[in-house]
């Protein structure tokens, strides 16, 4: 049994439509019947049934008219065509017309003839089968690459404050770095430690710590221009990449986000040492402190190292 696949028979003869027509509904097939080309072509632009079996002498429209009309309105159609003797020229231009196959009238085997229609049934199901695959496996594709941005993206950013890291730091800094040297362009780098977290941790607990943390990422953040980079560098340290800043605007940038962390109202400063939650900032300079990424971290850690030493709070 077909499961009610539709067929449009189109004959001008009603003996043979009727015939056909009781064969394939015996078989399954939902038939919908045309009595000439025209009434065809009418019936197929309001319901385009997949397997069209027609006469090819019909009165009005024929035949391979009504197949080229088909074939314009809805190319994947498969249509069968009657020819009422061999005439192997009708055959030939039906078939270079598109048809599907052929069919000669008088019937003289039944089995044939549905054998030729099972065929068509069965090409329709197969196709109807793989657009289905192709349009899963496309959707598939389209789930693997969201998931495949999103494992991207999660690669590249720390988990706390959700800025950049380590690793996405050292991927900029590399390029930022032969950019640097092709172009001979400048630009700087900052690097940021708490001062006495160990302290605020050991006050409030590492969760109150974390909160900091966010909190501090997102200051720094805001000062941010498009094309700087942001990312935490481990632990309490934070580290900017500055493209196309000379030293003298890095430092400028550097004292703003110092004074605008020491004077923010983080919740406990009051026991930290100055009364305040505060950073110390190392700066350093391509291509002045270094021709390549390793010596500028160097230097920068150096630098911090110094604002460390000559009291906190500070730029150096
Ligand atoms: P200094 O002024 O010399 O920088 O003193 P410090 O106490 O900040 O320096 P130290 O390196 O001794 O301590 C850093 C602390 O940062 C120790 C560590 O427990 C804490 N820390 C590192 N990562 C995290 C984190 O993700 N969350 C929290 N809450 N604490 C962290
Ligand atoms: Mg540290
Ligand atoms: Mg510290």
């Amino acid at each position: 049994m077909k499961s009610g696949l539709p067929v449009l028979i189109a004959d001008d003869e009603p003996s043979m439509r009727s015939m056909l027509s009781q064969l394939l509904q015996e078989e399954g097939y939902q038939v919908i019947e045309a009595e000439n080309g025209d009434d065809a072509l009418e019936k197929f632009k309001q319901y385009p049934s997949p397997l069209v079996i027609t006469d090819i002498r019909m009165p009005g429209l024929n035949g391979v008219e009504l197949l080229q009309e088909i074939k314009r309105i809805k190319p994947g159609t498969l249509v069968i065509i009657i020819t009422s003797h061999a005439s192997i020229d009708s055959v030939l231009t039906a078939l270079r017309a598109g048809a599907y196959d052929y069919l000669t009238k008088p019937f003289e085997d039944i089995s044939q003839v549905m054998s030729v229609v099972g065929r068509a049934a069965e090409q329709i199901d197969l196709t109807t089968k793989n657009i289905y695959l192709i349009d899963k496996l496309k959707k598939s594709n389209q789930e693997l690459e969201k998931l495949n941005n999103i494992f991207k993206e999660l690669s590249i950013r720390d988990g706390l404050t959700g800025l950049y890291n380590h690793r996405k730091f050292q991927e900029a800094l590399a390029l930022e770095t032969e950019r640097g040297r092709r172009y001979q362009r400048t630009f700087s780098l900052l690097f940021f430690d708490v001062d006495y977290f160990k302290k605020y941790n050991d006050s409030y607990g590492h969760l109150e710590g974390d909160r900091l943390l966010q909190t501090l990422a997102q200051l720094i953040n805001k000062r941010m221009r498009k094309n700087d980079l942001l990312a935490r560098y481990g632990g309490e340290e934070f580290v900017v990449l500055l493209p196309e800043t000379p030293m003298p605007q890095a430092l400028h940038l550097a004292e703003n986000i110092r004074i605008i962390i020491a004077e923010h109202l983080f919740p406990g400063r009051e026991s930290m040492p100055g009364g305040n939650v505060t950073v110390s900032i190392g700066v350093a300079n391509f291509p002045d402190d270094g021709k390549d990424g390793p010596s500028l971290v160097k230097i920068a850690d150096r630098k911090l190292y110094q604002a460390k030493h000559s009291g906190r709070n500070r730029v150096c």
